[in-house]
């Protein structure tokens, strides 16, 4: 790492420690301090701790239910439209604090500052301006012959988040929660907590009336699990692994809250015969590696022809590259540190897994890039001649680790790119035609078909152990609703 880019990143660490201090939570429209442990915030690239936040106690979550239970009937019985207008005065004031999110969220999980402005805040100001218009589109009422069939806010909602896009993932929540008229009390990752509390400042500042949206700080197994339990919770709404939204699952079945998990992928970005190999690679790469592949939609597992797959490598090993690793404070840098040395040390045994059970290694390997002794950086990695059952190829990764699994024919194709247990999200690239065929038959929530534009309206959400619910969109407004027949 250079001198510069060093003192860029600690120049960021001392503007922001004096911003972030305790307090942890955000109750009722204000901070609120806490007692409960401290929990460490840890900047991935250099391992400094750039704040503490008191994990929340029994006592300061009830008293954020009990804010938005309070909050409920004044914010429900808010016209839309009103409500979209906070919800519109938030977007702006996102927009404002663009840079400030983004240096943020780089300091918290260590995405590269470019990507940070361009999507882990590009896209939330985006998404919230997609689910304006979705309730603005949107019919409260119908009638179905002597029916009168009504859409009313659920109460309360419980969102906790992942560290990954950590404003992305609660804005998609939280967002069209309260448009729909719910209340709210959100635990964010404990990795990443800090742009969640400016969230909510800028939310309140917008003039969003106190108890609406709340934050409540702390680990899953503590804090997120007493919100799926907590019986003034209407619903959860998780975003996260698997294996945690088993556990949310269980713990909310007891008060049978509605619960909407967005959980791991494994998406598989089929390549056609046909496809123009030079731009489906660069693509297909981008989509793999980006965010440090930390991302439930990753194109992480290629699949080829098996007679292009020596072009596809060769292809591989020069569009890889482009992606040196860097401080993630760096203008230039495109993969910056994970988010923590839990995860680097998760994606190093994966890769050291892949060689050990008989990849080709084209690319990468176990260990840290040369000149990163510290920071949680691994070597960003692809392995060709993957079988589809290994280990590499089945479970989710989560860093920069791309598998290219050769395939027969299109039904060898569908069949691999079927044969995890996730089923989020797939990419095809290939003539129009065939590439559409092919994505009708995969058993996933969402296909890009040759790089289609980024759609914020498109629902999004996973088949079998990818999660139930869909975000965004109508689909990501009608997730906070009930539903009432009046019938006369
Ligand atoms: P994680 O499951 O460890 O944590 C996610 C959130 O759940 C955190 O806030 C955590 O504190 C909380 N949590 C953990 N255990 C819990 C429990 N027992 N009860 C209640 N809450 C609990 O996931 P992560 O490591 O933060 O994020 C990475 C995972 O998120 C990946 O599996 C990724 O695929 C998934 N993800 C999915 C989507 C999607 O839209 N489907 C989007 C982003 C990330």
């Amino acid at each position: 790492m250079s001198r510069a880019a060093r003192c860029s990143l600690g120049g960021m660490n001392e503007s922001l420690r004096t911003s972030f201090p305790t307090p942890s939570h955000w109750i009722d429209g204000r901070a609120v301090t806490g007692s409960g442990p401290l929990i460490d915030v840890v900047n991935p690239a250099d391992e400094s701790v750039i704040a503490h936040l008191h994990e929340a106690t029994a006592d300061d979550v009830d008293l954020a239910v009990g804010a938005a239970v309070a909050a409920f009937p004044g914010w429900a019985s808010t016209p839309p439209q009103q409500r979209a207008d906070v919800m519109r005065r938030l977007a702006e004031g996102l927009q404002k604090r663009s840079e400030e999110l983004a240096a943020t969220i780089t300091l918290e999980m260590g995405a590269p500052i470019a990507f940070s402005r361009q999507a882990q805040v590009g896209f939330p100001v985006a998404s919230t301006l997609a689910a304006i218009a979705a309730v603005e589109q949107f019919e409260w009422t119908e009638t179905v012959e002597n029916s009168l069939v009504v859409r009313e806010p659920i109460g309360v909602v419980g969102a906790i988040t992942p560290w990954n896009f950590p404003l992305q993932q609660l804005v998609t929540k939280v967002v069209p929660a309260m448009l729909a008229g719910n209340s709210v009390v959100l635990k964010p990752s404990e990795m990443s907590p800090l742009s969640a509390r400016m969230f909510a400042e800028i939310a309140t500042e917008a003039g969003l009336p106190n108890g609406v949206f709340n934050v409540v700080q702390g680990t899953g197994p503590v804090v997120g699990e007493a919100l799926s339990r907590h019986p003034k919770i209407d619903m959860i709404s998780f975003t996260g692994s698997t294996r945690a939204g088993k556990s949310v699952s269980g713990a909310a079945s007891a008060t049978v809250k509605r619960v909407a998990l967005e959980l791991g992928g494994k998406a598989a970005h089929i390549i056609l015969p046909e496809a123009d190999l030079d731009s489906a690679v660069t693509r297909g790469l981008a989509f793999a590696w980006a965010n440090g592949g930390q991302a439930c939609g990753a194109y992480v597992r290629m699949l080829v022809p098996e007679d292009l797959q020596a072009a596809v490598v060769d292809k591989l090993r020069t569009a890889a590259q482009e992606y040196v690793v860097g401080d993630p404070a760096a203008e230039a840098t495109r993969i910056g540190p994970l988010a923590s040395e839990t995860q680097r040390r998760r994606v190093d045994g994966y890769i050291r897994r892949g060689i050990a059970d008989g990849a080709t290694l084209v690319t990468g390997g176990p260990g840290r890039p040369e000149g990163f002794e510290t920071g949680a950086y691994v070597r960003p990695t692809i392995f060709s001649d993957v079988a589809p059952e290994s280990v590499i190829a089945q479970e989710e990764i989560f860093g920069p680790v791309l598998v290219v699994i050769p395939y027969t024919d299109d039904d060898h194709a569908v069949e691999i790119a079927n044969g995890t247990v996730y089923g989020l999200n797939a990419a095809v690239t290939g003539a129009e035609d065939h590439a559409m065929a092919i994505a009708m038959r995969l058993r996933v929530g969402q296909v890009d078909v040759n790089g289609g534009r980024h759609n914020f309206q498109a629902p999004f959400g996973g088949y079998k152990q990818s999660g139930n619910g869909r975000e965004m969109g109508r689909a990501g407004l009608e997730e906070f609703l009930e539903t009432k027949a009046i019938t006369r």
